[in-house]
Order: structure tokens, then sequence, then C-alpha cells
């Protein structure tokens, strides 16, 4: 437990930067990022293993029967889950381990793992998020006004999270998310375990 690595949870509404941000932060080499299953179709560039394992629903529903996920969610019509044993592994060797979900797989891992922390990303505007959605041109007409949609109904989870980070820019949202980090690493619950274990320090209550 002591030398265990952060759980970090991303999420918030559809387009507002979540997987750009979270590609930005995955140049650090000491961040293990989760690769989600789905069953949606593959977009143009995405590859399998990398961006998601893509399974068919067979595929899924057996993984969901062998207790293979941390969480899993039907988002818009496909589902999509995080490989529990790899995630869990990285975390117990002592790796940050970041996930990219959804606000109902996010709520899931808090119950299970209240210990993570859990990072809202929040679009500048709603004006901007739609726009950002319509011109990163990978959803129909439908799809778009169907994630738009819950974007407004979504944001009423913002109090379950223990941060919030708008996207203004990438680059000022990466900054504030590696803020948010080292700032949790120094907190003293987390320092405490670690100290304790290292049985040299006495620390009085
Ligand atoms: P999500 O993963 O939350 O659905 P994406 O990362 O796919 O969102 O971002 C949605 C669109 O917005 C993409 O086209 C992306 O390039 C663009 N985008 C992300 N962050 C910014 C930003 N800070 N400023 C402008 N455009 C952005
Ligand atoms: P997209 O289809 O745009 O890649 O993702 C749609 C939504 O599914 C996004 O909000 C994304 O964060 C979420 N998502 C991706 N992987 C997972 C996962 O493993 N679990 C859950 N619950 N949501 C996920």
């Amino acid at each position: 437990m002591a030398n265990n690595g952060l759980l970090i949870v991303i999420s918030g509404p559809s387009g507002t930067g979540k997987g750009t941000i979270c590609k930005a932060l995955s140049e650090d080499k000491d961040l293990w990022i989760s690769v989600s299953a789905t069953t949606r179709e593959p977009r143009a560039g995405e590859i399998d293993g990398v961006n998601y394992y893509f399974l068919s629903r067979q595929e899924f529903l057996e993984k969901i029967e062998n207790d293979d996920f941390f969480e899993y969610a039907e988002v818009y019509g496909n589902y999509y889950g995080t490989p529990k044993w790899k995630a869990l592994e990285a975390i117990y060797s002592g790796k940050d381990v970041l996930l990219e979900i959804d606000i109902q797989g996010a709520l899931k891992v808090k119950q299970q793992y209240p210990e993570g922390v859990f990072i809202f990303i929040l679009p500048p505007s709603m004006e901007e998020l739609k726009k950002r959605i319509t011109n990163r041109g990978t959803e129909t007409e439908e799809s778009l006004m169907r994630r738009f949609k819950s974007a407004y109904h979504e944001m009423n989870y913002i109090s379950k999270y223990n941060y919030a980070v708008v996207n203004d820019t990438v680059e000022n949202a990466v900054d504030k998310i590696k803020a948010i980090l080292s700032a949790e690493k120094c907190r003293v619950d987390r320092l405490k375990e670690k100290i304790l274990d290292s049985e040299e320090v006495e620390i009085h209550e």
C-alpha cells in the first residue's frame, strides 16, 4: 500500500479535450496510461492496442463475465471498459496510472478506489465545446447532438471530483494537472504511509 503509485482519473464531457491532454501527459515516462477496451468502431488512424482494444460485443461481454474490468459503462451506445489487472499491477509496482474515462466510469472507480485523484476537465465555454466536437469531425450530426446534450447534464457531476481543470490551452491544462499531481504526492496522509513504512521516522499523532 505504502509504495503504491497514484491512480489518476481524467474525465468530463465528450470534446472537452481529455484525449488531447492525456496524449500530452503521456510524454511523461513516469505515467502509465491505461488503454481501454471498447465495442465502438475504430476511427481513421486509431490503432488496436494503442488507442483502444477494439472488441466485438461478444468478446466484451465475456470479459465482463470474467471480471476483467475495473469498471465498464455503456457510453453513446457502445461499451467501454478499463482492463483491471494491468492497471492494478502498475499501481502496486509504484507507477502512477492514468485513466481517461467517462463520468459513470469515474464514479464507479471512486467507489472502489476513493484514494484516487479525480480530475474533471471543463471547456472554456459551452460554445467552444460545441466548436471543438464539430471541428474534430469524428461524429455524425446525431452523435454530435447527443454528446453535446449529455455535456450539459454531465456538468452536474463536477462536485464528485477532487479537482476541476479548464482546458483553455492544452499547455495550461497539462501544467495544472502536473501541479495537482506534485501536490498530491506531498499530501501528508500519503507521505505518512511511506514514512511509517520506512520505519525510520516516528510520527506523533
Ligand atoms: P475528448 O477526448 O474529451 O472527447 P478531444 O481530446 O478529442 O476531446 O478534443 C476534442 C477536439 O478539441 C479535438 O479536435 C482537439 O484537437 C480539440 N482540442 C482539445 N483541446 C483543445 C484546446 N485547448 N484548444 C483548442 N482545441 C482543443
Ligand atoms: P470516444 O468514443 O470519444 O473515444 O469516447 C467516448 C467516451 O468514452 C469518452 O468520454 C471517454 O472518456 C469514455 N471512455 C473511454 N474509455 C473508457 C473506459 O474504459 N471506461 C469508461 N467508463 N469510459 C471510457
